[in-house]
């Protein structure tokens, strides 16, 4: 799209909002009924798109990518006008009294979301969930490099909806850093952190606000307390699920010394269990996007000892599900977020030594703990800051729409998923209303000390009440 264009269609979505069609609740749920037809009519042209660019085979892409959204729009219609209705807080005395405060919802305007290639529907769709629901026009930039789920998305959004309310555009960095230069009321973007901090620069510049959903190196810590049959199947779940292109899924191991055997034995069980002695002719095996991060992956694997797998086919972009130990933070498997089927095994003498370790790293999407061992629990919860995780599990955090979803730091800013979506997409305007039954005269001119002494009589009074 032309620079002249973009700024056209912006100036018409802004003309739309103007004329408040997206306030009433009932046009949002319209369109949010709207949005999971979509879903329903076209499930299996989306799960082809994801296949053709992730070889995600259909039960994996209806679960990880439609089916979640499609279950968010049902709990955010049935309470969204609950949320949006003002919510009512106290108004201290003396000043506010009397007089009645509330917190007014309001949409923000035109949002930007702006996606990632490794989940490309469901990282595009469940923001968009979000700015409907709270009021707000949108315009939405899939990932150019998943494309062919780019040109479903495209297609499907711009054939559902208005421009001037929503509108699809495809394209990579060039078409982003061109919607920069226009003014936005809210960008929401999710993918890596070295462009989520140019995203950052450019909203700074035009003061929009923003929420950064990033990536970074998520631990996953294993204790001496717990069954390793069940940890290893619910460990190498989460990290073989798309190939290990989760941005939450566990990226390395922190095993205690003592149980590292047992541990990649049963971890060994598991991936054979999923995905047969050869995951490469496996239909529930997914592939790497693309050539790029293929060899970024591969060059990940050349330090350290190879416990499984480390097999690979460049023409089928097939990296099999890898343990590796026998590296540590000074090797670059280490250094970065792998984001691919390698697991690394490193372990550890005591929890002093996990906190301080992951603590002096940048701090992560996510954490997951094995343990049945509630001081353990109890330290990692209070010690460690992460965007959020599990006890003796990975990755379900992210499918309760009743928790916020987001990173802290390094790994984001900001939270969405259900009532966090519509208060991330909206504007929270605190008003106080006052009656004209009283005016207390002490806050007028002219200051005095006897006035000064009754406003602090009255306000000791205030805290009391
Ligand atoms: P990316 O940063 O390469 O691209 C994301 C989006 O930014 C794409 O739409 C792309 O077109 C655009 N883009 C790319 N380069 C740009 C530039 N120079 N200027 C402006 N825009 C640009 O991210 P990715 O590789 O698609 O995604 C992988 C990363 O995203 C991983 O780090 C992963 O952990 C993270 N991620 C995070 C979440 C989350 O919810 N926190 C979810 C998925 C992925």
């Amino acid at each position: 799209m032309s620079t002249t264009n973009m700024k056209i269609m912006l100036d018409k979505q802004r003309q739309f909002f103007a004329s408040g069609s997206t306030l009433p609740i009932k046009f949002r749920i319209e369109q949010l009924n709207k949005l999971k037809i979509l879903l329903q009519q076209h499930e299996s042209e989306i799960t082809e798109a994801l296949k053709k660019d992730l070889n995600k085979i259909e039960m994996e892409a209806v679960v990880t990518e439609i089916i979640f959204v499609a279950k968010e729009i049902e709990f955010i219609i049935k309470n969204l006008p609950k949320w949006a209705k003002p919510t009512k807080v106290s108004s201290p005395f003396p000043l506010c009294w009397p007089g009645r405060s509330a917190i007014h919802y309001e949409p923000y305007g035109s949002v930007l979301i702006i996606g990632p290639w490794n989940y490309p529907f469901m990282l595009v769709m469940s923001p968009l969930v979000g700015a409907i629901c709270a009021g707000n026009c949108a315009v939405v930039k899939p990932s150019e490099i998943a494309s062919y789920t780019q040109d479903v998305l495209t297609k499907l959004i711009n054939n559902y909806f208005s421009p001037e309310y929503i509108v699809a555009i495809k394209g990579g960095h060039q078409e982003v850093s061109q919607l920069l230069k226009e003014k936005f009321d809210y960008i929401f973007y999710t993918g890596g952190t070295q462009v989520g901090k140019i995203i950052m620069q450019a909203a700074a510049e035009q003061l929009t606000p923003v929420t950064l959903e990033l990536g970074g190196k998520s631990p996953c810590i294993v204790d001496e307390t717990i069954d390793f049959s069940f940890a290893a199947r619910r460990i190498m779940w989460a990290k073989l699920l798309n190939a290990g292109q989760t941005c939450l899924a566990p990226d390395y191991i922190l095993v205690h010394q003592t149980c590292k055997a047992a541990l990649i034995k049963e971890l060994k069980v598991a991936a054979t269990l999923f995905y047969s002695d050869d995951p490469a002719n496996h239909a529930s095996y997914g592939r790497i996007i693309n050539k790029k991060h293929f060899e970024r992956i591969i060059k990940l694997m050349q330090k350290g000892n190879i416990l499984l797998g480390g097999k690979a086919n460049e023409t089928d972009l097939y990296i099999s599900p890898t343990l590796i130990d026998g590296v540590d933070w000074s090797d670059s498997i280490m250094q970065e977020e792998i984001f691919g089927p390698i697991l690394p095994i490193l372990t550890y003498e005591n929890m002093d030594e996990v906190i301080q370790t992951i603590n002096t790293h940048p701090k992560p999407l996510s954490l997951y703990l094995f343990t049945k061992n509630k001081n353990t629990e109890h330290s990692i919860l209070n010690r460690v800051t992460f965007g959020g995780g599990c006890i003796n599990d990975c990755l379900l955090h992210i499918v309760n729409y009743h928790l916020p979803f987001g990173g802290v730091g390094a790994s984001g800013i900001g939270a969405y998923h259900g009532k966090y979506s519509f208060e991330t997409f909206s504007h929270r305007k605190s008003i106080y209303k006052k009656r004209f039954l009283l005016d207390f005269s002490i806050q007028y001119p002219p200051y005095t000390e006897t006035k000064l002494t009754w406003f602090k009589r009255l306000m000791s009074l205030s805290l009391r009440l």
